[in-house]
């Protein structure tokens, strides 16, 4: 027996546009136009122009039909565009509401056209498209009937905001219903569309939970971006299984998506299921999550922002301190663009259960002011020591991202191993010259003096260049760069103390300097050193 099918409203489009053009500035020499009045297809060179958001463009909507003589007006006429190989660009359209025992469908039938690679666009496919709602199971499907094979897809909420820009699969050709196309004249019928297909939701729905689903109806306008009725048939979709929650808004749709991670989405597929189970949106937000003891200020909040159901865990691991708590869903609050997600990471919450633990109370501005993620890469970068190290170090709270910087980088050049320079370093005169042996000797000497010397590792590597650095009571007060002789011996090019000043400002350390230089044949070579002064001292 088959049940009765009824057609609560229908309405037909018989010429959604007057032609289609293939358009986006293709290298391919030619452009091809279908003319919808002579149901025919023909192509030709365009000029091409530049759009500064198409990019380069053809002019093929302005053309001459070679079949009929119709000269075109495109700012009259609608043109459908095909920018994609798969778009397929419908030329008339009827609309049906069509209920049901068990569902109800939006069916949508016509003509499209197609491209096929460089040839002329075929002769239009018939096309038939069904949006059903399926009360029985409580999803809604997209069927593609394609030459009588069906294709199914289900709405799948879990990823309905990643969709939301492929809106093609799920919506079918109502995504083509957009501004340049006739549907701009169709706005009180795609008006009682919408309001016949929502009433009868809305009958259905309450039907099954013995309230009144409020919260169905989305605004349907022309969009470029959704085409008619996107924004609903998604809510709808949503309210099948969560007919109490909150209407599912561009806002939250981007929340619950954008909070989530892949491991751990606010709507995940036990959340779903509890909702077809008929449990409330937020009882299966919570279950769904196993959160087990929600405190009355995280349901408070859970209400306002939905999506920092993924947060909850992670925060009652770092504070059992209810005004903790508080204050670390309200920083995340404020902070979202920089602090999402941050509650869910298995390596900031090590790094942020460290960081609670040394610095105390200072754990809110920390996150409020101080906070970037690379802290947190740089973090899990570090080896045990080297954590231990910084710890210790204990700097304050703007300065933590640099003082990782630092550490990362000795840890990065430790291991380096420079060539040698033999019989360079030595004591004389109160100032100790010595060889950087590793990456991280070089580190320590650019950090001293504030210079980029660190850089000059592959140079020493390659035998092109000789760091020295000078200390003076133990501390460094200069750097030298040597540039090794061919056979024997090595200029002196480069003569810095800190913050790189010349070496010649300082007399001593210039005349000291000199005096190593040329007991150990190596001249000097820059303006960073004064021979004159080192005369001077010699004459006197
Ligand atoms: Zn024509």
């Amino acid at each position: 027996m088959v049940d009765a099918m009824e057609i609560l409203y229908s309405f037909e489009i018989p010429k959604l546009h007057d032609s289609v053009v293939r358009y986006q500035g293709w290298q391919a020499p030619k452009t091809v136009i279908y003319h919808a009045d002579c149901d025919a297809s023909f192509s030709a060179t365009w000029p091409e122009y530049y759009h500064p958001g198409n990019g380069y463009c053809t002019r093929a909507h302005y053309y001459v039909c070679p079949f009929c003589g119709h000269r075109s007006n495109p700012s009259r006429e609608h043109v459908g565009l095909i920018i994609n190989k798969s778009d397929a660009i419908p030329i008339d359209i009827i609309f049906s509401i069509v209920s049901c025992k068990d569902w109800v469908d939006l069916q949508m039938q016509g003509h499209q056209v197609v491209l096929m690679g460089d040839q002329l666009i075929k002769q239009p496919k018939r096309f038939y498209q069904t949006i059903r709602f399926d009360f029985k199971s409580l999803r809604v499907l997209f069927i593609d009937d394609v030459k009588g094979e069906k294709k199914v897809k289900i709405y799948d909420l879990e990823h309905i905001s990643g969709t939301t820009n492929n809106l093609y699969g799920y919506v079918g050709m109502l995504h083509q219903c957009r501004t340049r196309s006739a549907a701009i004249n169709y706005a009180p019928q795609f008006r009682m569309l919408f309001k016949v297909l929502r009433l009868e939701f809305e009958k259905r729905m309450s039907a099954i939970t013995g309230y009144r689903v409020k919260d169905v109806y989305q605004a349907t306008g022309v969009s470029n971006e959704h085409g008619y009725g996107a924004g609903m048939i998604f809510n709808m979709a949503w309210r099948m299984v969560f007919p109490d929650g909150p209407a599912l808004t561009k806002p939250l749709s981007f929340q619950l998506w954008e909070w989530s991670r892949a491991g751990n989405k606010a709507i995940n597929a036990d959340v779903i299921n509890l909702g077809r189970r008929y449990h409330s949106f937020y009882d299966a937000l919570i279950r769904g999550h196993n959160i087990t003891y929600l405190k009355p200020f995280m349901r408070r909040w859970l209400h306002k922002n939905p999506g920092s159901i993924t947060a909850f865990k992670g925060i009652v691991m770092l504070s059992d301190d209810i005004n903790e708590q508080r204050l670390l869903l309200d920083v995340l609050s404020r902070k979202q663009h920089i602090l999402l997600r941050i509650f869910d990471d298995a390596q900031a919450l090590v790094f942020l259960k460290r960081f609670r633990k040394e610095y105390k109370n200072q754990l809110i501005p920390f996150l409020s002011n101080h906070f970037e993620w690379d802290i947190i890469t740089m973090y899990s970068q570090l080896e045990a020591e080297n954590k231990a190290t910084f710890w210790e170090t204990h700097p304050k709270l703007r300065d933590v991202h640099d003082e990782l910087v630092n550490i990362l980088n000795k840890q990065r050049f430790e291991y380096v191993e420079l060539l040698k320079a033999d019989g360079l370093a030595e004591k004389s005169n109160g100032l100790e010259f010595v060889i950087p042996e590793t990456g991280a000797d070089l580190v320590n000497i650019g950090v001293a003096l504030k210079n980029c010397v660190r850089s000059y590792t592959n140079k020493i590597q390659q035998g092109q260049c000789i760091i020295v650095g000078v200390k003076k009571a133990n501390k460094f007060v200069a750097c030298l760069e040597l540039k090794p002789l061919q056979g024997n011996g090595a200029l002196l090019v480069q003569a810095k103390l800190y913050a790189n000043k010349s070496v010649h400002t300082n007399k001593t350390i210039n005349n000291k300097v000199l005096s190593w230089a040329y007991r150990h044949r190596i001249a000097p070579n820059t303006s960073d050193i004064d021979v004159k002064l080192f005369e001077k001292q010699k004459g006197a």
